[in-house]
């Protein structure tokens, strides 16, 4: 019969889920009747004549069962048997041996090599198809397994690889902490060789490593975490580990990260070292301006009130020298007599400007109470009464709020801005806008002009003290701006101008709450 392969297939059997029976016979057509009986099983059979054909097919092929007449010229089934035993690829192969003969001498011979089974002539299909198909089953479930152990193989492999491409040292334990797994990192860093590490118990390593909370098997990231650790030779170093828990048949297992944090705790310590150094210089900075402001406040303090009695003298004496002289002084004299008095009035008002700017300046320190704004604009205006009268200004206040702070600071802030507003006006009579509106953090006042309006270039500079724009027009002092940013600035808030020249300017005063 030759070449034996009777059902031609595209894919292999295992691929198919199909296993491969031989059966082995010199009568050919008892393979025949074998093979009639075993096809409906639809497995693959391959067909021997002689032992010598049956030994080369055990050699290329794994049988899930071998059929074995044991009656066959030259080599007879047991001799057939023993050499298929023989070697080691069809060592475990069952075979069962079909005869005619039921003798206790060929039992004992069959099971001696091995035989699982003897099947006596007449063959009864069903019989045969039913033991045949136990081997089946049997091959299937191997194969079953082996594929499970290798995707098995594989997944560790996988697994393995990962832990060790892991840019730390990892290190995976039971939760008793006892080491199961490690890479090779972890070796590098604890100057242990992987084989002392599997099987040691973790705190020996990290003496305060715990195991995460058990009852939550699959908890959020764990935040990283400074431990300190030890090296094979004692010496202890931070460590910088994360951990993660999971559940496995074996019950819950733990992956510890670990990183040397040496350099990082060197760094910290560096940082905090030049941060405690800043700290210092920083507080010896401060108390060195706070002394020399205290000191350049006492100084404008004490000039600006020590100055008022030489000028008060100044303007005395040349009032009583003009009533002594009266009518024997000569225009020109008597002009300069009255220049005198008129800058000594005037270096009166600078200084009373000085003085009210400091006293503003320190009030900041006093108890805040609560403050009706409609009244502090009223009290301003009832200040400004005259002005109001003399320049025909109107004054339009939307409802204001009652806030917390200082009255005093707010009526001068308004009564400074609202006099500016009047003296700072254009060939139209003024028309002044108060309005307040509530932002998240607090309240946002706002004072609107139609006066001359305020070039944009000097935004910032009119809040300086002593600054002017239009000195040689309007009188003043030049501090009033400058008041009203120290009262602001005092109370926690910001002062700023928008304008536009030849429109009119709004100013905006934000309080905290
Ligand atoms: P003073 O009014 O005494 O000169 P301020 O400090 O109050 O001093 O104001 C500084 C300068 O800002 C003023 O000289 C003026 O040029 C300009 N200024 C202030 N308020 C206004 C305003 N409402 N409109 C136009 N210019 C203003």
């Amino acid at each position: 019969m030759g070449a034996t392969l009777r059902f031609a297939t595209r894919t292999t059997p295992e691929e198919s889920g199909r296993v491969k029976l031989l059966l082995v016979d010199d009568d050919e057509s008892n393979l025949l009747a074998l093979q009639a009986i075993l096809e409906p099983l639809g497995q693959e059979l391959m067909l021997a004549q002689n032992g010598t054909e049956a030994l080369r097919m055990c050699l290329e092929h794994d049988f899930a069962a071998i059929l074995l007449d044991v009656r066959m010229p030259e080599m007879d089934g047991f001799e057939t048997a023993e050499m298929i035993r023989a070697r080691k690829r069809s060592l475990q192969t069952p075979i069962l041996f079909v005869t005619a003969y039921r003798s206790d001498e060929q039992l004992f011979r069959g099971y001696n090599l091995g035989a699982v089974d003897f099947l006596f002539k007449p063959i009864v299909p069903e019989i045969l198809q039913s033991k045949v198909n136990v081997f089946v089953d049997l091959r299937r479930t191997e194969q079953l397994l082996r594929r499970k152990a290798e995707e098995l193989a594989s997944a560790e492999q996988r697994f393995r690889a990962v832990l060790e491409a892991a840019p730390d040292a990892m290190v995976i334990t039971n939760q008793d902490g006892i080491i199961q797994l490690a890479n090779s990192r972890a070796d590098t860093l604890f100057g242990h060789s992987r084989e002392a590490l599997i099987g040691r118990d973790i705190h020996s390593l990290l003496p305060a490593w715990e195991c995460p909370n058990e009852n939550q098997p699959h908890p959020p990231p764990a935040a990283e975490m400074r431990l300190g650790a030890h090296r094979d030779d004692g010496s202890p170093f931070p460590a910088e580990i994360t951990r993660n828990s999971f559940l496995t048949p074996d019950g819950l297992l733990i992956t510890t990260a670990i990183r040397d944090a040496t350099d990082q705790a060197h760094a910290e310590a560096k940082i905090q070292k030049t941060n405690l150094e800043l700290e210092k210089r920083v507080a010896e900075r401060t108390a060195a301006l706070r002394y020399s402001n205290e000191a350049l406040r006492q100084f404008a303090w004490a000039a600006s009130h020590d100055l008022q009695e030489p000028i008060r003298t100044v303007v005395t004496y040349s009032q009583w020298l003009s009533q002594l002289m009266n009518g024997s002084l000569g225009s020109r004299e008597s002009k300069m007599l009255a220049t005198i008095e008129q800058h000594a009035a005037r270096l009166n008002q600078l200084l009373g400007g000085l003085r009210q700017y400091i006293q503003v300046s320190d009030s900041g320190q006093q108890a805040r109470t609560t403050v009706d704004c409609n009244a502090v604009v009223k009290a301003a205006a009832w200040n400004l009464q005259a002005m109001i009268q003399e320049n025909g200004a109107s004054l339009e206040c939307d409802p204001l709020p009652v806030i917390a702070s200082l009255e005093l600071p707010l009526v001068q802030l308004f009564q400074n801005l609202i006099s500016n507003a009047i003296k700072y006006r254009s060939e139209q009579p003024p028309v002044i806008k108060i309005s307040a509106k509530t932002e998240e953090s607090g309240w946002t006042f706002s004072i609107k002009d139609n006066g001359i309006g305020i070039d944009p270039k000097y935004f910032d500079y009119i809040f300086g003290v002593f600054r002017r724009l239009h000195g040689s027009q309007k009188s003043g002092t030049g501090i009033g701006l400058a008041i009203c940013r120290a009262a602001v600035e005092r109370l926690g808030g910001r002062i700023w101008v928008e304008s536009t020249p030849g429109t009119g300017s709004t100013f905006h005063v934000s309080l905290p709450i």
